[in-house]
């Protein structure tokens, strides 16, 4: 909408000059009298957004929240700036596009409709490319190429032309990864990793028949683990784990679900010598290709016997056994 509508007197004024330094502001009654009519016209009280180089960078998460408001509304600010009051007062969310200084909040107000429309479903063609495009997990996207397959000498990647789609996504994901942890491994923290990491496997060391395996295979289920292994080292202690729960996939050793590919994580609750902090951990989980276990005990002293790496998830000691595996396997696997 037009900012000068709302401008005051013969030169429909919007602006004035900043008390204590002489540029000029933009003033906060006519940039109300905006949103008061933004509100009138939908019906409902829009979130206001104000793109500015003070504010917190964007992100695709903060895309994500915007796109699920029911009305926005930017104000692109220009000169000195807005009135603070009003930014005070009014504004939602002060979002800056980068660590530069553009001399209007246009262009950042185009930046965010394109990607909040994105977000919407069958402005892009195919759902599946807003999914898999960088950022939606939190990752950098692999390299794309086209034709012609040959082009100043330089060839594709052998095996997109090979036609094999198994081989074709695991290359796409190992090559999301690559670039994720060259070029940006701040993202890592943050990014949703369960889709690029192959098989997950958890597996419960149980010293006693207290474990609540249906509420761990849900939590497991959840976060694409499959139904938990249940270690039992005695025979008593297996036939009752099945007793209790007949789905369940009871063995008598870790040893039985490792291979040599297998990366093992014994997770603790407490920061144990040698242990990983769970960011390092993610990190591990990316970078091995094959199969991945989580080990998890009711008492942690259990896990020093077994080979793999130590993980460590703070803030999760004295909390029930499958709150635990759940909170676990959200910091190694899921987005922030
Ligand atoms: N005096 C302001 C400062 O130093 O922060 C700069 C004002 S700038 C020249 C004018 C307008 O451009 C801002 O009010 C804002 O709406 C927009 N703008 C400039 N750079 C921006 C950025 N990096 N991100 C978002 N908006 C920006």
């Amino acid at each position: 909408m037009n900012l000068r509508d709302f401008g005051r007197g013969n030169y429909r004024q919007l602006d004035d000059y900043a008390f204590g330094s002489g540029g000029m502001v933009l003033a906060a009654p006519q940039l109300k009298d905006a949103i008061d009519s933004v509100a009138r016209e939908s019906g409902t009280k829009p979130y206001v957004v104000y793109p500015s180089p003070q504010g917190a960078l964007i992100s695709q998460e903060t895309i994500e929240t915007l796109a699920l408001q029911d009305n926005v509304a930017i104000i692109c600010g220009h000169y000195e700036g807005i009135d603070e009051r009003f930014t005070e007062r009014y504004v939602d969310l002060e979002v800056s596009v980068g660590d530069f200084v553009l001399t209007g909040g246009e262009i950042p107000a185009m930046l965010i409709v394109d990607a909040m429309s994105r977000l919407v479903p069958g402005v892009v063609g195919k759902s599946r490319a807003v999914i898999e495009d960088s950022f939606y997990r939190g990752m950098l996207d692999n390299p794309n190429y086209t034709r012609p397959a040959m082009w100043e000498g330089l060839t594709v990647p052998e095996v997109l032309t090979g036609g094999n789609a198994q081989e074709i996504s695991r290359w796409r994901r190992r090559e999301a990864v690559r670039r994720t942890l060259t070029r940006r491994p701040d993202l890592v923290s943050r990014a949703s990793v369960r889709e690029y990491v192959s098989g997950v496997k958890v597996a419960v060391i149980a010293e006693d028949d207290a474990v609540n395996l249906a509420e761990l295979a849900e939590v497991c289920g959840a976060y694409g683990a499959g139904r938990p292994y249940i270690v039992a080292g005695t025979h008593e202690l297996r036939a009752a784990m099945k007793g209790m729960y007949p789905e369940a996939k009871v063995v008598g050793h870790v040893s039985k679900i490792i291979d040599d590919d297998t990366l093992t994580v014994k997770v603790s609750a407490t920061a144990r010598v040698n242990a990983m902090q769970s960011l390092e951990v993610k990190r591990k989980c990316l970078e091995h290709e094959g199969d991945i276990v989580f080990v998890f005990a009711q008492d942690d002293d259990v896990l020093d016997g077994l080979g793999g790496i130590t993980g460590y998830v703070a803030d999760s000691e004295g909390l029930p056994l499958s709150v635990r595996i759940g909170i676990s396997l959200d910091r190694f696997l899921g987005k922030r």
